[in-house]
């Protein structure tokens, strides 16, 4: 298992070119990891749950975090496939994760100022998605509460997921609501983003 501070932008570049499978680290072990209620923060392992569905833990490996698992990142590259970019919601927590990777030192002031527009910009989508994410907790903690009782300071991961499976629609319609509360742009630009079954990867057969 690699350090996280030796995993190099070259390798994080390879990973969303598709030549490296996944960034080289090893996955916790999950079993022993509860949830914490009401803040959904996780006990036994340093990170969170995954800020689009709420259903996945992700390891906190700054500076290379996920903010969205593996399932909600797939949504987000079909989306962003609409508009011919490799990202749309900044869910990695490094620019490069994001497919940001102008160095503003050494580019002409035309590519300087588009690097400096995409970081604006990319903030500006870091707001949404954590208010979308204070919102989403919120909800779910209300949801959990309701069917549960009051009395539960935390919950097992395993008994979170199974509530809450984490699985490729839930990740399509999560995504899409965000899109729709925070982001309703992209429907008018990209209507087919709003098609839950094309987010989810669904195929049909002929
Ligand atoms: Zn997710």
């Amino acid at each position: 298992m690699l350090d996280p501070m030796d995993v190099s932008p070259e390798t994080i570049e390879a990973v969303l070119n598709g030549m490296r499978p996944s960034i080289p680290y090893a996955e916790p072990e999950m079993q022993d990891v509860h949830i914490e209620l009401p803040s959904l923060s996780l006990i036994g392992q340093s990170g969170w749950l995954c800020h689009v569905c709420l259903r996945v833990p992700l390891a906190d490996r700054r500076p290379w975090s996920w903010f969205g698992c593996e399932r909600c990142r797939g949504v987000d590259v079909r989306v962003a496939s609409l508009f011919g970019g490799r990202r749309l919601l900044p869910l990695g927590q490094h620019s490069i994760m994001n497919g940001l990777s102008i160095d503003i030192h050494n580019s002409t002031d035309l590519q300087a100022q588009a690097g400096a527009d995409q970081m604006v910009a990319m903030s500006s989508a870091w707001q949404g998605l954590d208010r979308w994410h204070e919102h989403q907790i919120r909800i779910h903690v209300a949801q959990w509460r309701e069917e549960h009782g009051d009395d539960d300071e935390s919950v097992t991961l395993t008994q979170w997921q199974e509530r809450y499976p984490p699985d490729s629609m839930a990740s399509a319609m999560n995504y899409a609501t965000l899109l729709d509360n925070h982001f309703p742009w992209v429907f008018e630009a990209a209507p087919q983003a709003s098609d839950v079954l094309w987010l989810a990867g669904v195929q049909f057969d002929e």
